[in-house]
């Protein structure tokens, strides 16, 4: 079963996956939990590449296709593989982070950066995906409460491009409205987690 997570800058997405994966081992579920790049070796590299040079010096098609190129390294190599073992695989990003990111919000196009992801993934899209809802404003400040997190070039975009990011999520939810199930992230860490564990045990094959 292919659980992916997605949502906007400090929706909460590393802190509630973390209580969402012990909570699933606790139910005796085998769960691998990952993020893209997943610690390939490969795609680490291409990671590498998208985050050492500046925006003005990156064309976004080519983001757009490292992004791709990473996303299918990573699931050809962990993400599969765990499938066919039977295990529950959550991957933080996948798909839907390249429509909102690179197609919405930097303008490539929803459905030119969808044509390129389609042919990266061959149809494995996650079963469902947990999209953690949060205003941009409540994200970014939560983000500048939190000392210990080092920000990378891409954290540190302006407030309009976060609100951007959130439409190009918006455009996603209409485009997969069964896949895509929406968690409010502006509430407390304990009542999202609790929205993400009720949505997760409404999985009836899982
Ligand atoms: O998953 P995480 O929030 O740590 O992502 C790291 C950064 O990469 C984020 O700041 C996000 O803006 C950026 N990103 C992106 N396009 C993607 C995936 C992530 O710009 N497809
Ligand atoms: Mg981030």
């Amino acid at each position: 079963y292919f659980i992916s997570i997605e949502g906007g800058e400090g929706a909460g997405k590393t802190t509630i996956v973390d209580k969402i994966e012990r909570q699933l081992k606790k139910d005796g579920l085998d769960v691998l939990r990952t993020r893209e790049p997943g610690g390939i070796k490969i795609a680490e590299k291409i990671r590498e590449v998208i985050l050492d040079v500046s925006h003005t010096e990156m064309d976004e098609r080519t983001e757009a296709l490292l992004y791709a190129a990473a996303r299918r390294q990573h699931l050809v190599e962990k993400v599969l593989p765990a499938l066919n073992e039977g295990k529950v695989v959550i991957c933080d990003r996948f798909i839907d982070s390249s429509l909102a990111y690179q197609g919405y919000a930097r303008e490539i196009g929803f459905d030119e950066v969808l044509d390129i992801n389609e042919f990266a993934i061959e149809g494995y899209f996650p079963d469902i995906t947990l999209y953690f809802d949060v205003d941009p404003a409540i994200g970014l400040a939560r983000i500048a409460a939190d000392e210990k997190r080092e920000l990378n070039r891409l954290d540190k975009e302006r407030l309009d491009f976060h609100q951007k990011v959130k439409k190009g999520y918006d455009k996603v939810k209409d485009k997969y409205p069964t896949r895509i199930k929406t968690i409010n992230a502006n509430q407390s860490v304990e009542h999202v987690f609790q929205e993400a564990m009720t949505t997760i045990n409404e999985i009836e094959s899982i």
